[in-house]
């Protein structure tokens, strides 16, 4: 077995408030050996995901956080580079879940394999894969959007809120896509295809996203929270659905900001409106993912959809990429290239 390197970015220490790099660190150490029964794993791909800075974070959540001093964890796509397990063989490439670092082994529980003749093996992190499932269930399932209806949207450039937008058109509704910046508000209208798309960070954003949903909003898709919420809030028509798919104007907040307690009055409009709010996360919808596999595909294969990636290169530059995630510095899904020869 050659001598392989593993380099892995690992927790440094937990963020309070906005993370700075100094919370993670490059190690490197030898590369696991696998045992029988297990793979070897090369990782080809990186996803970087929002979901990341709950794990940075020992609060209470759906899902454990990563411990101090262990790499931090991620969706990748990996080569097999060596295989004890009946299964797979070196070269097969499969989606797998081996975190911020060159190597790792598995004994091939939750890997999937990949066919590049297909689809691009990186859009198994993105619009084939669990942020795309994630628009497509929170939408259908949620959403539950009708021809003629206004679906509103918000980090409408990233692998969940393009294709929102898109199943909406799909399914004959006005979407209107709200981001950061001119940029990104033409890649909406002019390669997503979306209605209208309105830029969160104008001072006169709450008119302008009035003026683009005149009819109001029958499902708003919430990705953010904060201003952006706020501006929705009011055109909220009657048996609005609203799938709270994220909230990622909050993730880096320590206290709750200052003002009236404003409970009562999402509650006399969650009653007077007949609203429907409902929090989900991805796999709660596990048992859709064949016809997520399948529409999506066909949608893709049809010109029905696209998508758009934002590629970095190198697992060091993993830390500074994912704190511009948290920025909207990204356009599009945010994926690490690991591409590093095997040594020895
Ligand atoms: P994106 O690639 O869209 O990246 C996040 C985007 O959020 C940024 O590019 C930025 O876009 C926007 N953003 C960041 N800060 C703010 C802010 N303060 N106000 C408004 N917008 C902001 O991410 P994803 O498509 O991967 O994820 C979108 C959302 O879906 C996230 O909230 C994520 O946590 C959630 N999610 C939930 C899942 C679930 O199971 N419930 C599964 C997967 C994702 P811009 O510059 O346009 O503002």
């Amino acid at each position: 077995m050659p001598n392989r390197t593993n380099h892995k970015i690992v927790l440094a220490s937990r963020p309070e408030g906005a993370p700075q790099p100094s919370k993670f660190r490059l190690e490197q150490s030898p590369a696991p050996e696998p045992r029988d029964g297990q793979v070897l794993l090369r990782t080809l791909w990186l996803s970087l995901d929002p979901y990341m800075r709950g794990r940075m974070s020992a609060a209470r959540s759906y899902a454990k956080p990563v411990e101090v001093g262990e790499p931090m964890v991620g969706g990748t796509v990996n080569e097999v580079v060596a295989s004890k397990h009946p299964d797979f063989k070196p070269g097969d490439v499969v989606l797998g879940y081996a975190g911020w670092q060159d190597y790792a082994v598995s004994d091939g529980a939750g890997l999937r394999k990949l066919d590049a003749r297909r689809a691009p093996v990186s859009t198994a992190l993105g619009v084939l894969g669990m942020p795309g499932m994630t628009a497509y269930t929170g939408l259908l399932t949620i959403g539950q959007p009708k021809g003629g209806e206004t679906v509103a949207v918000a980090a409408a450039t990233g692998p969940v809120g393009s294709l929102v937008g898109q199943i909406a058109k799909i399914k004959g509704c006005r979407a209107v896509g709200i981001a950061g910046g001119q940029d990104k508000c033409r890649y909406l209208a002019e390669e997503f295809g979306f209605d209208a798309a309105v830029d969160h960070r104008s001072k006169n954003f709450p008119d302008e996203l009035r003026q683009a949903c005149p009819k109001g909003i029958d499902v708003y898709f919430e990705n953010v929270g904060g201003a952006v919420w706020d501006a929705v809030f009011p055109l909220l028509n009657d048996f609005a659905r609203i799938p709270v798919c994220g909230l990622i104007a909050q993730y880096n907040m320590t206290e709750l900001p200052a003002g009236p307690d404003r409970t009562p009055q999402l509650f006399r409009q969650v009653l007077t409106k007949r609203l429907t709010i409902r929090g989900f996360i991805v796999r709660d919808f596990a048992d859709q993912a064949e016809a997520f596999g399948r529409d999506v595909s066909a949608w893709l294969k049809q010109g029905k959809i696209k998508y758009k990636e934002d590629v970095v290169e190198g697992l060091e530059n993993a830390p500074q990429a994912f704190l511009g995630l948290l920025q909207g510095k990204n356009f599009g899904k945010l994926l690490i290239r690991v591409v590093r020869q095997v040594e020895g």
